[in-house]
């Protein structure tokens, strides 16, 4: 998309001068009168760069910039006479990105404009790859889902929320049953492709407000916010069921079934993250004692 410059001078000739001359340029652009026309043309469309003036009949360029940069993702450059009560210092400090004295000489401003466009683009760039990095920083690099770093936040919000509101919570964990025996057979490589199809089978099977995580090597965890145990044990048993009707393609062999066991547990208000989260590993272990493939739950006491 191209790059859009608004222009912003209540004196015409000034204003279609500058108009031809950043079309010239290869930018597209827009003109206003007054700030009021300005923010119109803001709220109507995208732009870039907001090029104004700073004396304008009633909101001033200032003003203007201020609220701009408050409300808006556009630039501004502002541009003054010599001889107004207006400083640099005061449109820096509302945000303007550059400032051009009048009579604007065009090639000054071009260079202007130039260096704001593209230090917004490295800004883009930087902002960019902070969410990315953030995104890694919590995601699993084989499975895709979060990772247990990011479970242990998510779950100390969560407990807060329930603690503070009352809401019901409950938590899965999940482990995939004799899997050594799997890595064993047919390679760890084969066993990491299960880990995958599993997440996403994992994902497939959650609600909206459900978040799955690896919690470690071959075990994964999955938080419920605001439901109550017994509805968490027929999230659990969809997705034991969901897994044990896959068939998991192992060393050309097609049809391998994996079984997973579960422990479902609901949180009691006020006590330790570790307790509840123990709770869900002992749930877990009574499924795996009863012979895998099995949901288990520990909740009745505290499920009023
Ligand atoms: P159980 O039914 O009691 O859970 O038996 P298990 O064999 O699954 O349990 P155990 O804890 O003895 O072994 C877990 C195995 O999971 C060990 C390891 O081979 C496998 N594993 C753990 N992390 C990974 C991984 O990242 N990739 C692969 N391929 N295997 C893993
Ligand atoms: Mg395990
Ligand atoms: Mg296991």
């Amino acid at each position: 998309m191209a790059t859009h410059i608004l222009i912003v001078d209540d004196d015409l000739s000034i204003r279609d001068a500058m108009y031809e001359f950043i079309q010239m340029s290869g930018y597209e652009a827009s003109v206003a009168s007054s700030a009021e026309q300005a923010l119109d043309v803001l709220s109507a469309r995208a732009v870039e760069v907001v090029i104004t003036d700073i004396m304008l009949p009633g909101m001033d360029g200032l003003a203007l910039t201020d609220q701009i940069k408050r409300t808006r993702d556009s630039d501004v450059i502002v541009m003054t006479g010599y001889s107004t009560d207006y400083s640099y210092e005061e449109a820096i400090s509302k945000g303007a990105s550059d400032f051009v004295f009048k009579p604007v000489r065009f090639e000054e401003l071009l260079l202007r404009l130039k260096r704001v466009l593209n230090e917004r683009r490295l800004n883009q760039e930087r902002l960019q790859m902070l969410d990315e990095l953030k995104k890694l920083s919590i995601t699993d690099g084989l499975t895709q889902l979060y990772n247990s770093r990011y479970f242990y936040t998510q779950l100390k919000g969560e407990i807060e929320r329930s603690n503070r509101y009352g809401h019901k919570l409950s938590l899965l964990l999940l482990d995939i049953d004799k899997f050594k025996e799997y890595n064993d057979t047919y390679g760890h490589l084969e066993g990491d492709k299960v880990l995958v199809r599993i997440g996403r089978i994992i994902k497939s099977c959650l609600r909206k407000m459900d978040t799955a995580y690896r919690y470690g090597g071959e075990e994964f965890t999955v938080i419920l916010p605001g439901t109550h145990g017994e509805e968490a044990r027929t999230v659990a048993e969809r997705l034991r069921s969901a897994v044990a009707a896959e068939s998991f393609p192992g060393g050309g062999n097609p049809g391998l079934k994996i079984t997973i066991s579960i422990g479902v547990t609901q949180y009691r208000q006020t006590e330790e993250i570790s307790c509840f989260v123990q709770r869900a590993d002992q749930a877990m272990y009574r499924s795996k004692q009863a012979g895998r493939n099995k949901v288990s739950c520990m909740f009745e006491e505290s499920a009023e």
